[in-house]
């Protein structure tokens, strides 16, 4: 396995020698305790983690991209048999490698972390030793793209083949929400409007708007059913995250040992991947860290004045805290509408605009110099 970790990490330093050494890599070693289900024994295991720190020191925002190293048999506590994972997650680390590649040769206000995380397959080890470590450590992670089982288009049983959607999960009602959260939730209907789930909207916006011939799908679930992800930790811990991953998996090459049966070939293996449709999804997280890495901060303290009856809405806002806005994108959309459909553009900090707030929902953005808009921030009511 470590092998496998010295490998992603002189990928990382090869990129780092082409950046000016900005972007720095290690192998992050910790111990994952015997737990009488998927660990035997207590293991040293490893993820892989490279940075490239912003261009601002004075900005303490990070964007996080990873996938998993580890791969599985059938029997999860296989561990002798060949488990190739070219798709899961095989994919999910080029991808990491790609972005790192391509984004350590750019500049960037925010900081990006690319992360290659292993014991996925065991319970989620290597994202939880990470996202407790972030918890701790008070890291201001603005968002966690986690991408798992990305670069096959070509379903198992119903035959459905797709190079054109991606599907982008986000939690619902956060995992990591609190009594106070839940009744603000419930008061104001927001049930759909997680910051996980802004970030979803966020990606299927910025994906859809650069990346040729890819619908990014909003799935309405932290994963799959009933399934897990690296990015769960993460949500675990009140970060705001999503997991990436393709519309139409395939069973006969996900979790199977390599055999053939009946003239079929089972197991993940490289000759069952789809490279184009892999470069999309990469294309589509690319686009997306690195809009948000380019924007400000989101706007603090935004307010909906519910002082008295009207119907017009009106919005106040302070400006982020991190990185400069030129102006904001006020956001409407329907109630009964997943994705926003208007945006008022106004570079102070209130607007009142002719539609009223019982028929509609508002959030505000802030917007860079260049153009890239931050996250979406969902107003809470300003009652006196
Ligand atoms: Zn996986």
């Amino acid at each position: 396995m470590i092998g496998a970790q010295n490998y992603v990490k002189a990928k990382f330093m090869e990129f780092s020698s082409r950046s000016q050494g900005r972007l720095t890599a290690a192998i992050e070693t910790f111990i994952i305790p015997e737990d009488g289900r998927r660990i035997v024994a207590d293991a040293q295991v490893a993820n892989v983690v490279a940075k490239l720190p912003g261009t601002n020191p004075n900005d303490p925002r990070i964007i996080i991209v990873s996938g998993h190293l580890d791969s599985r048999n059938k029997d999860v506590m296989d561990a002798t048999g060949s488990s190739p994972g070219a798709n899961d997650d095989g994919s999910g680390v080029a991808l990491v490698l790609e972005l790192a590649r391509i984004l350590s040769q750019t500049e960037l206000p925010a900081t990006l972390v690319f992360v290659v995380f292993t014991g996925e397959e065991q319970g989620l080890k290597g994202a939880t030793y990470l996202a407790d470590k972030a918890k701790e450590m008070s890291w201001k992670i603005e968002a966690v793209l986690n991408n798992d089982i990305v670069g096959n288009s070509n379903s198992s049983e119903t035959n459905i083949s797709n190079n054109t959607v991606m599907r982008v999960f986000s939690e619902t009602i956060p995992l990591a929400e609190d009594e106070r959260g839940a009744t603000i939730r419930r008061s104001i209907n927001s049930d759909n409007d997680s910051p996980s789930r802004q970030l979803a909207r966020y990606i299927k916006e910025v994906g859809e708007r650069y990346v040729d011939h890819m619908e990014v799908k909003l799935i309405y679930r932290n994963d799959r059913f009933l399934r897990g992800g690296d990015q769960t930790p993460f949500m675990k811990n009140g970060f705001t995250a999503v997991r990436m991953s393709e519309m139409n998996e395939n069973f006969i090459h996900q979790h199977e040992n390599v055999r053939v049966e009946n003239g079929v070939q089972y197991g993940d293996l490289p000759e069952f991947m789809d490279f184009e449709y892999l470069r999309k999804v990469a294309a589509v997280n690319l686009v997306s860290a690195a809009s948000l890495a380019h924007a400000p901060g989101m706007p603090q303290e935004v307010r909906i004045d519910v002082r008295g009856l009207s119907n017009t809405t009106s919005l106040t806002w302070k400006a982020p805290i991190h990185g400069k806005a030129k102006g904001y994108y006020v956001l409407m959309r329907e109630t009964s509408s997943s994705m926003w459909e208007k945006k008022f553009y106004t570079e102070q900090s209130s607007i009142t605009l002719p539609y009223s707030k019982d028929n509609y929902f508002f959030a505000v953005q802030s917007i860079g110099e260049s153009g890239a808009e931050s996250l979406a921030v969902l107003p809470t009511p300003l009652s006196r």
